[in-house]
């Protein structure tokens, strides 16, 4: 952490103890403070928010917050989360089940069912792989995608690897393009010729997040897949 940072980071820890903050906001500071992109003045300011905000309102976001994790599931087959095991996608019997497109994190998925012409199935990784916050491929589900390719009954056909267009994205995208050519066994060897694996492409910039790609653009990078 760079020097200004903590001072900064120290210096509102001290004013919080010595003004003697209510417990309560304390707590929500604090339980904002561990959100992604929420530093501790955000997180000051959205508390000091809330505090406006009717008792009604309040109860109705913590009660959201309490049955985020109750009112979902991850499904077995695409972990792809969803109100149901096997998902919503996976169960439905018009989707194009022999395609599968692999992306990073749940919010990929509505991204691609929005633009709507997608009509295959699904893969979440949950993740990419990024060694310098010690992420490897055994901590994102990787395996089982292979597991998922490898197994005659999926009738997979095509592969498409849609991580984003980051260094880990990329490295995750050769990584299981890797793994898929050089798998051992003899017998999915012969599947394997059969299978196409597609990397999305043009559309989308080097650097780019799927998850905030407009929907042209998207389309665009799916259509221009092209041989990985
Ligand atoms: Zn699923």
């Amino acid at each position: 952490m760079k020097l200004g940072i903590w001072l900064g980071q120290l210096e509102i820890r001290i004013i919080r103890y010595f003004m003697r903050i209510p417990k309560a906001i304390q707590d929500l500071i604090e339980s904002f403070e561990k959100l992604p992109g929420i530093g501790s003045k955000t997180a000051q300011r959205l508390t000091f928010y809330l505090l406006h905000v009717p008792q009604g309102e309040l109860d109705n976001f913590s009660k959201s917050i309490q049955n985020l994790k109750k009112g979902t599931i991850i499904c077995s087959t695409c972990f792809s989360v969803d109100e149901s095991n096997p998902c919503s996608i996976c169960s439905n019997s018009n989707r194009d089940k022999s395609t599968v497109c692999v992306v990073e994190e749940p919010l990929d998925v509505l991204a691609l069912e929005k633009n709507g012409r997608y009509k295959g199935l699904y893969h979440v990784l949950h993740g990419k792989i990024d060694p310098l916050n010690n992420i490897g491929p055994d901590e994102i589900f990787i395996k089982q995608l292979l597991d998922r390719i490898m197994n005659h009954e999926s009738g997979i056909t095509e592969i498409i690897l849609a991580t984003n267009p980051t260094m880990e994205g990329e490295a995750t995208a050769m990584y299981i393009a890797r793994q898929v050519k050089t798998s051992a066994s003899a017998e999915a060897s012969a599947r394997q010729a059969n299978l196409k694996i597609t990397r999305i492409g043009r559309g989308l910039p080097t650097g780019a997040d799927i998850e905030y790609a407009d929907e042209l653009t998207l389309q665009r990078a799916m259509e221009g897949r092209s041989e990985y």
